[in-house]
């Protein structure tokens, strides 16, 4: 259990001297607090998540890649009750997860119809992400704040573009 604050605070939803210092620390943010009561209590004390990344329009949980389907909830029901609370879209992504189901996590329900590396004139290495043309409205995001997200949690070089077939 790896929850930022404690479960004698997370239970009682009081903070304790050592949490309240956190919290003015600046090590943990009130949307981590919030988010960390609902897991705690709708995951019954056995779910956790690594980090919280703020993406804009979208709060992203970033979790062990074997809890992304637990953390989402049946029928999404715990990533509902954290949307509704911090009055943001949700979304969660498996950590050390490869780059294609990292990307596949991100730009659903927008559909990856395929990816590839392309080289850059620097000689860089990019990974071309190719979107369904059909899909483009479904994208959660701009491309750019999509790709800078990608490399937050891969580390790749990615270009999301609209695919021409
Ligand atoms: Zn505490």
């Amino acid at each position: 259990m790896v929850l930022p604050i404690c479960d004698v605070c997370l239970k009682s939803g009081i903070l304790c001297p050592g949490c309240e210092k956190k919290l003015k620390n600046g090590e943990v943010t009130l949307t981590e607090l919030s988010i960390a009561k609902i897991i705690f209590k709708l995951g019954d004390g056995k779910l956790d998540f690594k980090r919280i990344i703020d993406g804009g329009e979208e709060t992203i949980i970033i979790t062990e890649k074997n809890q992304v389907g637990q953390l989402i909830g049946k029928g999404g029901k715990i990533v509902r009750a954290i949307s509704k609370e911090i009055g943001k879209k949700i979304r969660v992504v498996g950590e050390g997860s490869d780059l294609k189901s990292v990307s596949s996590d991100l730009i659903a329900p927008a559909r990856i119809s395929g990816i590839n590396i392309v080289y850059g004139r620097d000689g860089q290495e990019r990974y071309k992400i190719r979107v369904r043309r059909e899909d483009a409205h479904r994208l959660p995001g701009k491309p750019e704040q999509l790709n800078a997200l990608i490399k937050l949690l891969t580390g790749e070089e990615t270009i999301i573009v609209l695919d021409d077939q």
